[in-house]
């Protein structure tokens, strides 16, 4: 049995590594077109921000993948095409220039996501830079050590614009960050999303909504209206797409939201071929419906699926719920499950609460943190849910999602039987007030 995968981040070195302790063996090769493979890209703002070195978060090489797992990887081999029928790839050594062809019996796309280039001007310019992977980041920083820039536009107010704004603010630039929607954030409904701003500016960041960018140069962002945005350093964080050129070329379908279209078992429409990560589309745990929520934690689960069912397993996936979570300065930002916008759109007869309490007892220590719950009012399933804080966020995030992940209803939240001392939760966590919150909205 010979597998090949194709990307070696996230997905495809999960893959690979589970692929190897189920068929001792296998022959197991990855091509990845870039230098760096397995690394941790939820690192780089920090990497950006000096806060922690380059070796942290790129741990592995390609002689560490051969002589812990017997895989090769080749590095900087741009796999160029696939014949599904001769199971024939056509491979370019990025090195050399040769062009040579490998054949498989198992493939495995996970070739991820790049950033996405938004319609504006001059974005090849020298002070402009995108962040998706290891050379992005040695790039940024690059420039911020040699060319010393004062002021920084951030374009787009998603996980990277913030995780970053954060990261160029510790570096002492002063940094302005827009946003071409009404509010910032994409997951976030618009009275949360204004929580996040409010404090943000409060630190002295300015955020501008409703900011169409036409232009970038050295000078700085300039704006539909005219308007310069002075900035000598610009990050264009406005979203990823799917890389899937490759597997629409050889006759693999792509899903309705633009990712490659896989069943449960995370085979694509070829039995030969399974595919993971950034580069899927998957399905919404709650909606049951097609959506594409690219994360480093669903690559690495699609990934280790994958590396199963390659050795004969069906281990099947069950979609996903988007949780994500991100800290700017102390506060901590989680959503996970639908937001009320999402699931008026679905057409689910919405209730939600808002409610504001402390992690904890004020004589502990506790700070307040801001739920919004959105639930069905049809089957009192628990919908999604929003929380902005600045400790104990991510806990009560990962409870909520857990109860989503088992379709949990209302009454779920009230009862749960969470853990309850001083130091840790109120008597009656935040979770269970929400739950209360909504019982009350069902029955009016
Ligand atoms: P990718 O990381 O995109 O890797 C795919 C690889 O395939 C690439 O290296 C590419 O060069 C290679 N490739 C593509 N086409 C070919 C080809 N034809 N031939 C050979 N090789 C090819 N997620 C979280 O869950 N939490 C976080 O905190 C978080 N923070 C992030 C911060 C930043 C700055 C960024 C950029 C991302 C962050 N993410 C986070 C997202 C996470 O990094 C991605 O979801 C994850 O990297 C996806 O892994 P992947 O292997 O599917 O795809
Ligand atoms: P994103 O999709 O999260 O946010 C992009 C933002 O840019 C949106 O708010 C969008 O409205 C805005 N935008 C789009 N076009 C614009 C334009 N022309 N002008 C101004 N604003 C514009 O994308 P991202 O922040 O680039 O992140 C990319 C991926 O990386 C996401 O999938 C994200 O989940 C992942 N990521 C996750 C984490 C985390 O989990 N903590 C951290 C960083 C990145």
């Amino acid at each position: 049995m010979k597998i090949i995968i194709i990307g070696a981040v996230a997905g495809g070195t999960s893959a690979g590594a589970k692929a190897r302790r189920n068929n001792p063996s296998a022959r197991i090769v990855i091509y990845e077109k870039d230098q760096d493979i397995s690394y941790s890209g939820c690192g780089l703002p920090y990497y950006i921000g000096g806060k922690i070195p380059l070796s942290s978060i790129i741990p592995r090489d390609p002689d560490y993948f051969k002589s812990k797992y017997d895989i090769d990887v080749f590095i900087r081999h741009e796999v160029l095409s696939i014949d599904l029928v001769s199971k024939t790839l056509i491979i370019k050594n990025l090195r050399t220039g040769e062009i040579f062809t490998d054949t498989y019996d198992r493939l495995v796309i996970s070739t991820g996501a790049s950033a996405f280039r938004p319609p504006i001007k001059g974005l090849d310019s020298d002070s402009v830079f995108f962040l998706r992977n290891v050379q992005n980041a040695i790039a940024i920083k690059t420039f911020i050590e040699e060319k010393k820039p004062k002021k920084a536009v951030i374009i787009g107010t998603g996980f990277i614009g913030f995780e970053v704004m954060e990261n160029l603010v510790a570096r002492g630039l002063e940094v302005t960050i827009l946003e071409r929607a009404p509010k910032v954030t994409p997951n976030l409904d618009p009275e949360m999303a204004e929580i996040l701003k409010e404090y943000v500016e409060k630190k002295g960041v300015t955020v501008l909504t409703h900011a169409n960018v036409t232009e970038v140069s050295p000078k700085g962002a300039i704006l539909d209206n005219g308007v310069l945005i002075p900035g000598d350093l610009i990050l264009v964080a406005t979203g990823i797409k799917p890389n899937v050129e490759l597997a629409k070329n050889a006759g693999i379908l792509l899903g309705t939201t633009g990712g490659i279209l896989v069943d449960q078992y995370l085979m694509t429409i070829d039995t030969n071929v399974y595919a993971c990560g950034d580069c899927i589309e998957t399905q919404s745990i709650v909606s049951k419906k097609p959506h594409y929520r690219p994360l480093g934690s669903t690559a690495n689960k699609t990934g280790r699926i994958v590396g199963e069912n390659l050795s004969g397993k069906a281990i099947s996936y069950p979609g996903n719920l988007g949780t994500g979570i991100f800290k700017v300065f102390d506060l901590t930002i989680g959503t996970t499950g639908l937001s009320e916008t999402d699931a008026q759109n679905l057409g689910y007869e919405v209730i939600v609460s808002h409610d504001t309490k402390t992690d904890k007892p004020q004589y502990m220590g506790g700070h307040e943190m801001t739920i919004k719950t959105i639930a069905d009012k049809k089957t009192e399933k628990l919908l999604g849910v929003q929380l902005i804080g600045s400790t104990g966020v991510d806990k009560r995030l990962d409870v909520f999602a857990t109860v989503l992940s088992f379709g949990g209803k209302i009454k779920d939240l009230i009862n749960l039987d969470l853990g309850y001392a001083p130091p840790f939760s109120t008597t009656k966590d935040p979770i269970h007030y929400s739950g209360m919150i909504l019982e009350k909205e069902l029955n009016k």
